[in-house]
């Protein structure tokens, strides 16, 4: 009871986050959508918030501060359920139906001590019951999820896609274009990346902590990032245009179905490629590689086939890179070459429209 007592400023904060959220992203646009139905995208761009009262700027300001703590607060999260998932996958320990608990005496964590980053700052980094040290991982992985989705939030949502090759940009950005008056194809593809980044990652920590990752995950993936696909062809931009399947089927949805197929393939070839050359020059057989593999079919189901000759290239030289810096260090996670895939797809996800040479 005394624990519970002294949350109460933060909970009041959580309450009035929630309360700010439904004024701004719930009421607001439905005011808007009654008392502004002439007002027509061509009618004001964001360019043009000169024009507009000083209430009318405050407001805009005031949503995207709140529209860019909403992401941190989502990312970290997420980030904090990638913890849980990356814990209990390899050691075969139900998702849904286990509470989660200190891994020393197994005392249940409370809700209250579950809130991501914060937590873990207010316990110190102990168990509350025994005192055991939690590993800074936890918030540091929060973190970096919690970075995955603000650093494509602006890259990728707010420039309007100007990352992403072939889909033409959107002409209104900002969080009143691109949130306010959504466009859903791009959120789609804002979500799907976020979802490939962060599963890359978790893949990689598995690996990281010795263990390989089971092939049910890729297939589970792999699964949604199909379905996904044939419900919504846009979220794959690249696609192959190849006559045959077009006469054949005459669908978007057969097409990137297709493109999807052979980018996993590629991405299966050249990921066991890479694989094969890390576990024969720089790792010792206990030590577990296969999430660049996996990585690999995966940024092939999304990215297509013709992006994956650059990324085995970037993730390449981003692990001869780690060789050389983190030679000295004691830090498994800093050493496993997956870790280092992992941040040069995250790398290769902002400069991938650029690359239309391809
Ligand atoms: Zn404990």
């Amino acid at each position: 009871m005394h624990d519970r007592k002294s949350l109460g400023p933060l909970r009041l904060f959580g309450w009035f986050l929630v309360g700010l959220f439904i004024v701004f992203f719930l009421l607001l646009p439905t005011i808007r959508l009654f008392t502004d139905a002439s007002l027509t995208q061509t009618s004001v761009s964001s360019s043009e918030i000169d024009d507009q009262s000083t209430s009318d700027r405050v407001l805009l300001y005031a949503t995207s501060f709140f529209a860019t703590v909403s992401f941190l607060a989502i990312g970290a999260a997420v980030g904090s359920y990638l913890n849980v998932i990356v814990y209990r996958v390899p050691r075969k320990i139900s998702l849904t139906f286990t509470r989660s608990g200190c891994p020393k005496c197994g005392a249940p964590i409370h809700l209250s001590d579950n809130i991501p980053i914060i937590s873990w700052c207010r316990l110190k980094g102990r168990c509350r019951a025994c005192q055991a040290p939690i590993s800074v991982r936890y918030p540091l992985v929060e973190i970096s999820v919690a970075v995955i989705f603000l650093t494509l939030y602006f890259r990728e949502l707010l420039s309007g896609g100007t990352n992403i090759p072939v889909r033409p940009p959107n002409l209104y950005t900002g969080v009143l274009w691109i949130l306010f008056y959504t466009k859903w194809d791009l959120v789609g593809l804002y979500l799907l990346h976020c979802f490939l980044l962060t599963t890359i990652l978790g893949w990689g920590l598995i690996n990281a902590d010795g263990f390989r990752v089971p092939r049910s995950s890729l297939r589970t993936t792999l699964l949604i990032v199909c379905v996904a696909i044939l419900i919504s062809p846009d979220l794959m931009p690249v696609q192959l245009k190849l006559s045959l399947t077009q006469s054949l089927y005459g669908s978007d949805r057969i097409q990137a179905l297709i493109s999807s197929l052979c980018g996993i393939l590629s991405g299966a070839l050249l990921g066991s490629f890479l694989t094969w050359i890390v576990k024969k020059e720089w790792l010792a057989g206990s030590s577990q590689a296969n999430a660049i593999t996996y990585a690999f079919i995966l940024c092939g189901a999304i990215y297509g086939s013709q992006s994956m000759p650059v990324i085995t290239l970037i993730a390449f030289i981003f692990i001869l890179l780690q060789r050389m810096i983190t030679h000295n260090l004691k830090y498994p996670v800093l050493k496993s070459p997956p870790i280092a895939a992992f941040l040069a797809i995250f790398s290769f996800q902002f400069f991938w429209g650029s690359l239309t040479w391809l």
